[in-house]
């Protein structure tokens, strides 16, 4: 990741948004009046790869209201290296065979799945019917049925199910959603959104493979495009046409390497998107009536930067991961907004088979019928 010197302070720009926003009218005290309520929630990682080993796990070290409990993994070894170093106790490490006996585990109350995206939806699905709250990485599933039957297994339990969205829960972002909500530049006209990474290592790797991943590009890096335009404008997309690129197929056999998409939206702004596995872009850019705003980087950990046509923008860097567990274990314990709940992971999907299906047209125009505020978190 990209090392960034600090940011002036801006200049210009109040910084009214952030985590003051969000507990502003949490009930604190009334949400822990039930005598069983934790303060802390118990958190198990499913799927010790990358992102839960790098990020998520280090996070959770950090986090107020929820800690790691326990673990989930489908290799012995793994296990006993984090019992060691995270302290976790026999009795809350799990395979993917025994996992339904969480159920009757008391110290787990969060599934946080962090598997490749085609066993989402059985872990989802699996945690929820043990009675656990679900954090479901992105993209959510393989497709929207999918994202419906996690949807709908979450209700039926009567658990709460948030997206791995972190950038809702970060600071650089919360401002550009203030800045859209408050038209602080006026109406947006248009966005463009970037998010891609070249990939050159192993062709073998799971990305890569269609029925472990869904997609390419699209479902990897292309959600976070799909979500800077719809932040970026504050509505969903009334219609959408892509386009999709191949340069190096004999890397990318099976899922796509570069795709664009234009969208248009109800406020009459329009926005492109760029996703690719072989350039690197990671870029928000909104032009308004009365100037502009920037993220760049826009999607990665830490630490984005950003600047408007009237100065820079300068937010305190924390864990991305640490405020969006926090964020959300806020929800279950205090009733506090879902930043990021299931709908607008099934939202991103629709509009990631929209984008396909428009490929598959030679770049047709799809409509797309959203109700307002679809999939919006709190
Ligand atoms: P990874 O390849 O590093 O880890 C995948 C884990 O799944 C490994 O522990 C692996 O052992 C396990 N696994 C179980 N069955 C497997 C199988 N059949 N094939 C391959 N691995 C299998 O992946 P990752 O980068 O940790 O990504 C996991 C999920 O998290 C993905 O859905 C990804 O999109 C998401 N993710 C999100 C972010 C974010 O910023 N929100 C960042 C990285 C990854």
């Amino acid at each position: 990741m990209k090392e960034l010197s600090r940011r002036k302070f801006a200049k210009t720009l109040s910084k009214g948004v952030g985590a003051t926003t969000l507990m502003a009218n949490v009930p604190l005290a009334c949400a822990m009046s039930g005598s069983n309520q934790k303060k802390k929630l118990g958190v198990a990682l499913v799927g010790l790869g990358g992102y839960s080993t790098y990020q998520l796990a280090p996070a959770l070290m950090d986090t107020e209201h929820c800690y790691l409990a326990g673990i989930v993994t489908g290799t012995p070894a793994k296990a006993k290296t984090w019992a060691n170093r995270y302290n976790i106790p026999e009795g809350n490490i799990f395979n993917y065979e025994n996992f339904d006996t969480i159920k009757e585990n008391r110290e787990i109350d969060v599934v946080y799945v962090v598997l490749p995206n085609s066993m989402h939806a059985e872990f989802s699905i699996r945690a929820a019917k043990a009675g656990k709250h679900v954090i479901c990485e992105k993209p959510m599933a393989m497709d929207v049925r999918e994202c419906d039957e996690i949807i709908k297994a979450c209700k039926d339990a009567g658990v709460k199910l948030g997206m791995g969205y972190r950038l809702h829960s970060e600071p650089y972002t919360q401002e550009v959603k203030r800045f859209v909500r408050e038209k602080t530049f006026g109406e947006v006209l248009y966005v463009s959104a970037d998010a891609a990474y070249r990939s050159t290592s192993n062709p073998n790797q799971w990305r890569l493979d269609r029925k472990l991943s869904g997609g390419g590009a699209l479902v990897n890096m292309g959600v976070y495009a799909i979500q800077s335009a719809i932040y970026g404008t504050g509505q969903n997309p009334i219609s959408v046409q892509a386009q999709e690129y191949s340069t190096r197929p004999e890397y990318f056999k099976d899922t796509d390497e570069t795709i664009t998409a234009q969208f248009e939206f109800p406020s009459g702004a329009v926005a492109n998107i760029m996703t690719s596995h072989n350039v690197i872009a990671n870029r928000l850019y909104a032009t308004c009536e009365n100037g502009w705003f920037e993220l760049d980087p826009a999607s990665t950990y830490i630490p984005l930067a950003g600047r408007t046509s009237r100065g820079e923008l300068d937010f305190k860097q924390e864990s991305q991961q640490k405020l969006q567990m926090d964020d959300f274990a806020k929800h279950i314990l205090y009733d506090a907004p879902n930043l990021a709940p299931g709908e607008m992971g099934k939202r991103d999907m629709m509009i990631v088979e929209a984008i396909y299906k428009s490929i598959q047209e030679g770049g047709k125009k799809q409509s797309l019928g959203f109700e307002p505020g679809f999939g919006f978190g709190g």
